[in-house]
């Protein structure tokens, strides 16, 4: 089969690749149709994220099964699924806990960055990592799940208030997700967003998603809204604008990835404020389903703005960039597996 494989020097190579075999009775063999591409791949292609030289990347995957090994009693032949790309033991001390996310056992487990990923013709992983797409669910709308159980995860930490103000820093795919799953959650949500066709694409969909409760602004001074009891920081290096957004007594979730950014952080101010600056990581166990399920019902598919073939991976991750000064141009990409889109 053919994979897109991590070389020595971070770029993305397109190689043949000997495909994956049923070698455990739980194991199933997964024709990939499509990927998301993900924050954290662009991270690793620039030196942000470490992954293993030699690795199939991609980890946001939706295909159909091909083949199941013989304890494998949900799924069959034909049945359409989506990856749960973080891996967990279910045995160790955390898990146990409920934090899976924090599993003790992640070394070789991290689909797309140690354990090889999606950006390929097929994938195996074990069944209790794949799940059903619901009747009438289409490929495209099945690809944004992994981000919204990510979502959810951080919502979840920010002890969100029914019906109560959050401010989203940031309308990148997870800024919108997040925006869009919080506003279906009973929340107001305001975006901020500084770029212009961010911006104005932000606009158009959560308008079309949601006939009021939402606002999108720009981040200049003078637009900066009302202080909100909750603030989610999705870019990763806006943590100290996330602190000035809060109310007192009001929670901020760190959430975008970036190991470059640092913030000075007062804490008289967080004292005095009585602010809470949580972080909560990727997502755990249970909000998989959860986030399959609240998929079903949201136009998620509308977030994807390109599409490319596996040989046009440079295209995909090219267009992801915010070119020269001038701005992005893309919102979701994703790569589409060779025999899938042949
Ligand atoms: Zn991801
Ligand atoms: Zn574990």
């Amino acid at each position: 089969m053919r994979a897109l494989t991590l070389t020595g020097d971070r770029r993305l190579a397109l190689v043949e690749r000997e495909r994956p075999r049923v070698k455990e009775a739980r194991d199933v063999l997964v024709r990939v149709h499509q990927t998301g591409v993900c924050g954290t791949d662009r991270s690793v292609l620039v030196g942000k994220f470490a992954a293993e030289p030699g690795v199939v990347m991609g980890h946001e995957a939706v295909g159909e099964v091909v083949e199941t090994g013989p304890e494998v009693t949900a799924l069959a032949p034909g049945d359409r699924v989506i990856v749960n790309p973080t891996l967990y033991c279910g045995r160790c001390e955390r898990c146990l806990r409920g934090q899976t996310n924090f599993c003790h056992d992640k070394t070789g487990n991290e689909v797309g960055i140690d354990r090889d990923g999606s950006y390929a013709d097929h994938i195996v992983l074990e069944d209790r990592f794949l799940h059903l797409i619901p009747d009438g669910v289409s490929y495209d709308r099945a690809v944004l799940t992994e981000p919204l159980a990510c979502v959810l995860n951080n919502l979840d930490a920010a002890d969100l208030d029914p019906g109560g103000q959050v401010t989203v820093v940031g309308a990148g795919p997870v800024g919108l997700v997040c925006a869009v799953a919080a506003r279906h959650l009973g929340s107001g949500v305001t975006l901020i967003e500084r770029d212009d066709f961010r911006r104005g694409q932000a606009s158009e969909l959560l308008t079309g998603f949601f006939a009021s409760g939402v606002t999108v602004v720009g981040a200049g001074p003078d637009e900066r809204p009302d202080r909100a009891p909750t603030v989610i920081d999705t870019v990763g290096n806006q943590l100290g604008t996330a602190l000035d957004l809060a109310d007192d007594t009001g929670t901020v979730v760190a959430m975008g990835y970036d190991s470059r950014a640092e913030t000075t952080v007062r804490p008289l101010e967080i004292l005095q404020r009585q602010l809470r600056i949580v972080g909560a990581g990727d997502y755990r166990g249970p909000h998989f389903p959860r986030a399959v399920e609240m998929a079903a019902g949201l136009p998620l598919e509308r977030l994807i703005t390109h599409r490319f073939p596996l040989e046009r991976h440079e295209d995909a991750f090219a267009v992801l960039a915010a070119a020269g000064g001038t701005g992005y141009s893309a919102l979701k990409v994703v790569i589409q597996s060779a025999e899938a889109a042949a």
